[in-house]
């Protein structure tokens, strides 16, 4: 017993804004955790990007310090899980590790023009039956194809093998591996529009619609698997990564959503909802995506998923755009002091709505103002667009036959009782936050977990997942439809389709 480390995974959560990495005990407990924020770049109105070593530095110092922290503290990792911001895209050189351009970020907008012509020749039906997507530029593919286009040589650079094509676990495990590894999971794959969801392939009809070179792509694994050893110049010793998945996935499984109806909501720089719907892809008609949840043992889980594209990132423009609050905690008391009948709302289509709507070119508005109207009511309108935007989703997952009781809410914004209650109100279903809110690492941990041994199967997910607070609906419906109307009607003002 004596001087016996007790055995840990590691989980690197690479987020939109922030790297982190997370210590956690088998059971979920949190030992040790480490974060660095680094830089958005917005080269362009509507374009985002970051540039990818920056994202393995603060990946390996982050990794470092807690690893550090939690040996202190007796503990040993074993294992590591990696998480990521889907859909960035990063297109790098085999022999020199170098990326030939920044990463394009989920949310940028420049292939915009090129997914409408793909739309307008008909394409978007095979593109969905095959990926469970909507052709939008939000997905990878279009992304890849414009780093081809527009750096020198890089087309025929990329037929001749020479380069690799990853999204941001892919990087991270091709960085952490020294280059050995060049692999991805399926819940990353299932959003580049490459990868058919129904035969578990990356589909040559869909490389050939987008024009990328089969020759940039990552193996694909489950999500529980060998992806490779850390090289031991990284943390002073070899270390497998056995657990991958994309954020949103990650916290599906971190939210232990493995029964068919269960569902997780993540709000941070984004919202995400996802529903599992069990062992086949279920298609919406009402632009939800169809996506793959988790993959276990060769076989995949399937989710309907709603993604928002600014939700935390309204507030982070009240703060950085607006300057009206200097935190983001400060939101809440600010709009508390709002005036609840005044009629303001902020549709925050700054790179273009999301789901149910999909229109990349509608651009944000504030509605409704006079001249009563001030920083608390911007910023009332603000948090509400996060909960109208939810509405949306539930509205649609309705449509299509998914029955909601229940909503398991994590991330950034959740933190926030006032916002939370207020979807619940607004949503009439009970909105719960669970004690452990690092639920998109723990996801990964999870995973890991499972392929090391040190986490004996899924019902020990389910087994320690708890609630921290319920929130129940308490509005009254004319109050409800009011604000809904109000929103409905914003909405239709910024849209352009
Ligand atoms: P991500 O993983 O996408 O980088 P996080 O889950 O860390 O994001 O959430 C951070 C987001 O939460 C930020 O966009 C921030 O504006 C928002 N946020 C933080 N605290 C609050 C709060 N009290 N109320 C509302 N939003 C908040």
């Amino acid at each position: 017993m004596f001087n016996r480390k007790r055995k840990a995974i590691l989980a690197i959560d690479q987020g939109t804004t922030s790297s982190r990495a997370i210590v956690f005990s088998p059971d979920g407990e949190v030992i040790a955790l480490a974060q660095a924020e680094f830089a958005q770049i917005y080269p362009h109105p509507g374009w985002v990007e970051h540039d990818p070593e920056v994202i393995w530095a603060t990946v390996l110092s982050t990794s470092r310090d807690a690893m550090r922290a939690a040996e202190k503290k007796g503990w040993k990792v074993e294992t590591v899980g990696i998480t990521n911001q889907r859909e960035t895209t990063v297109v790098w050189d085999r022999a020199s590790g170098a990326p030939i351009h920044n990463a394009i970020v989920w949310q940028d907008r420049r292939t915009a023009e090129t997914c409408a012509a793909l739309r307008a020749g008909g394409e978007e039906d095979r593109v969905r039956e095959r990926t469970g997507l909507v052709l939008d530029p939000y997905f990878s593919a279009s992304k890849i194809a414009w780093i081809l286009d527009h750096v020198d040589g890089a087309r025929a650079r990329a037929e001749a093998g020479e380069l690799a094509f990853g999204t941001i676990d892919t990087w991270l495990i091709w960085k952490l591996t020294g280059g050995v590894a060049h692999k991805t999971d399926a819940t990353n794959a299932s959003r580049t529009s490459l990868y058919n969801i129904v035969s578990g392939a990356w589909d040559a009809d869909l490389l050939e619609l987008f024009k990328v070179p089969a020759a940039l792509l990552p193996d694909v694994c489950d999500c529980a698997a060998e992806f490779g050893e850390v090289d031991e110049s990284h943390f002073g010793r070899s270390l497998p990564i056995q657990g991958v998945a994309g954020d949103q996935q990650s916290a599906t499984v971190g939210q232990a959503c493995f029964r068919q109806g269960e569902m997780k909501s993540t709000y941070g720089t984004g919202a995400f909802m996802l529903v599992n719907t069990g062992d086949k892809p279920v298609y919406s008609s009402n632009m939800l995506l169809t996506t793959i949840a988790y993959s276990l043992g060769g076989k995949p889980v399937y989710a309907l998923e709603g993604s928002v594209l600014s939700a935390g990132s309204t507030i982070q423009w009240l703060r950085d755009g607006l300057g009206i609050i200097s935190r983001a905690s400060e939101v809440e008391a600010l709009a508390r002091e709002a005036d609840p009948q005044s009629g303001v709302y902020l549709v925050p289509a700054f790179t273009g709505l999301g789901a149910p709507y999909w229109d990349p070119d509608a651009r944000a508005a504030i509605t409704g103002l006079t001249r009563g109207a001030g920083r608390a009511e911007i910023a009332a309108a603000a948090l509400d667009s996060t909960v109208h935007q939810t509405c949306d989703l539930l509205d649609a997952m309705r449509a299509d036959g998914v029955e909601v009781t229940e909503l398991r809410v994590d991330g950034g914004m959740v933190r926030n009782d006032g916002l939370l209650q207020r979807m619940s109100d607004l949503t009439g279903v009970d909105v719960v936050r669970p004690s452990n809110t690092e639920t998109t690492a723990w996801g990964a941990a999870f995973l890991a977990g499972l392929q090391s041994g040190l986490i004996a199967s899924l019902e020990a997910g389910r087994d320690g997942w708890s609630v921290d607070a319920a929130f129940k609906p308490g509005a009254d419906a004319g109050l409800r439809d009011t604000a809904r109307a109000g929103w409905t009607d914003a909405v239709g003002r910024v849209r352009t389709r």
